[in-house]
């Protein structure tokens, strides 16, 4: 086994042992791996080991390497990153996820430009749950409004909420900002809107995101190692 397929079976791993150290259901959270800064050939090595969901943040990128990888057709791409509304286009017509909806306009022009044979694109409104500056997301006061009104958009389905934790906080701080998220779930879903999905946690804090309820959750570094960005736009 290469290196990324043993980080690949240790990530998968931590999470079973989370699931039932928090007596969830076995198969319960679905890994998405975040192949960001990473070539196509990594993804190949964690797809053939049997990974499906893969998530990336620079459109430009990722589109490229959805060229590349055209030849694996069960693929499953996750955008998790800022959709600048000159990129739109390429969310509308490659991806099945986008977890990082915080803007009416920018659904709305996904929901015109997805091609009316595709399904739905499946959406999560992301919250800036740790209200830090620097953070993409709505309040979680805006949340349902936004996700009411994204849930109206032809080709769009709103399937629950996203968010990126506060890094490097007490355990204690992080089972906050998670249980918000749960409880914000709740208010989705008692606010007409059916939703069913928590992408929530990283390398740092995915096992306690799955104490608290992810469904998702996104992890890059531990399955493909340390970032380079020097590439990235
Ligand atoms: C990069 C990224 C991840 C993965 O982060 P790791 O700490 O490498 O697991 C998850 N979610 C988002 C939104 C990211 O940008």
């Amino acid at each position: 086994m290469s290196v990324l397929q043993q980080n690949y079976q240790a990530v998968l791993d931590h999470i079973a042992q989370a699931e039932a150290r928090a007596g969830r259901q076995a198969g319960s959270v679905k890994l998405v791996a975040v192949s960001k800064t990473f070539p196509a050939d990594d993804i190949r090595k964690v797809y053939a080991a049997g990974q499906r969901d893969f998530g990336e943040n620079y459109i430009q990128a990722w589109y490229d390497k959805t060229d590349t990888l055209a030849d694996l057709p069960d693929i499953v791409w996750h955008v998790i990153g800022d959709v600048q509304s000159n990129k739109t286009k390429f969310v509308a017509e490659r991806a099945h996820w986008l977890h990082t909806v915080s803007r009416l306009k920018t659904a709305q022009r996904i929901s015109a430009q997805r091609p009316s044979e595709m399904p739905p694109l499946q959406v999560c409104i992301e919250v800036n749950v740790s209200g830090e500056a620097a953070k993409h997301g709505v309040s979680p006061d805006e949340a349902v409004v936004l996700a009411q009104e994204v849930a109206k958009l032809p080709q769009i389905q709103v399937r629950g909420l996203m968010c990126v934790a506060e890094a490097d906080v007490a355990e204690d701080e992080l089972r906050w900002q998670f249980g918000k998220m749960q409880t914000l779930l709740a208010d989705l879903n008692a606010a007409g809107v059916p939703a069913d999905v928590l992408s929530m946690g990283m390398t740092a804090d995915m096992e306690i995101a799955i104490e608290c309820g992810a469904t998702h959750v996104r992890v890059g570094s531990a399955i493909f190692g340390k970032r380079d960005y020097a590439h990235q736009s």
